[in-house]
């Protein structure tokens, strides 16, 4: 029985008294919910000050990037050890604006995961296709593509200590949702292909869906059987919506 996870990520929204406000709000109405995980990736100036305000909580932090190395000449980067350093278990890797604002490729994201792995930092594995690759019926092409690219790079036992999330690109920020039965049949797509390299581990690793994922329709994305809960962006900003997600899963 996969435990579901819920993962906020704030992208670059925020001041210090926003963030205090938010992570208050959303401390208030957690321990509520005892089925679900909870994980928010801040930007990396917030990370000490709110490092302190969720130690002893249930809810854990998170970055949204980590290094393709340990330390060194990487001007702007911050290292997996540099993050731990500050009770961060997660960073998301991959996400598409980091593909497509900012060029990180496949080999560069494989990197990324590696060494977040390596430095005991969970990664959030974000894998999609665009809209144009949909209607050119390359979805599973593009899902094949990316997760291979991280299977080959470290190995598929390091799934074990990452989290995917599939996010359809044309469904981030755009208020567009994948139908479920659309988001599960890439999900479920996306263990076969894991199970075809390790049946057991397919079974274990979690999945999420993340694109415009709202209290209204969380429920029924989370309620398929491959969807193991949510990367969610712009609902996360807001302690109410993230909470009623979090409650959906
Ligand atoms: C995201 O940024 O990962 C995301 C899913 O954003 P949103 O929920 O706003 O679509």
């Amino acid at each position: 029985m996969r435990r579901s996870l819920v993962i906020g990520n704030w992208k670059m929204h925020g001041t210090r008294a926003s963030n205090r406000e938010l992570i208050t709000g959303i401390l208030a109405g957690l321990d509520a919910n005892k089925n679900c995980d909870a994980v928010v990736c801040v930007p990396f100036t917030a990370i000490p000050e709110l490092s302190d305000a969720v130690s002893g909580t249930s809810l854990a932090l998170g970055s949204q990037n980590v290094a393709n190395a340990d330390q060194g000449a990487y001007t702007g980067e911050i290292s997996a050890s540099m993050l731990a350093e500050y009770g961060c278990g997660y960073a998301i890797v991959g996400h598409s604006e980091r593909r497509q604002l900012y060029g990180e490729t496949n080999q560069l994201v494989a990197a990324r995961y590696e060494h977040a792995i390596k430095g005991d930092i969970t990664p959030v594995l974000c894998i999609g296709e665009t809209d144009e690759q949909r209607e050119q019926g390359k979805t599973f092409d593009v899902i094949v593509e990316q997760l291979s690219a991280v299977i080959d790079h470290s190995d598929i036992e390091s799934l074990s200590k990452a989290v995917i999330a599939y996010e359809p690109v044309w469904a981030i920020g755009t208020g567009k949702t994948a139908t479920p039965n659309q988001a599960q049949e890439v999900h479920a797509f996306i263990r076969k292909q894991i199970a075809a390299r390790d049946s057991a581990l397919a079974e274990t690793v979690q999945i999420l869906y993340g694109g415009s994922v709202k209290p209204d329709n969380a429920a029924d994305l989370f309620g398929k059987d491959d969807i193991d809960g949510g990367l969610i962006g712009g609902a996360s900003l807001q302690a109410e919506s993230f909470l009623g997600i979090i409650n959906a899963a």
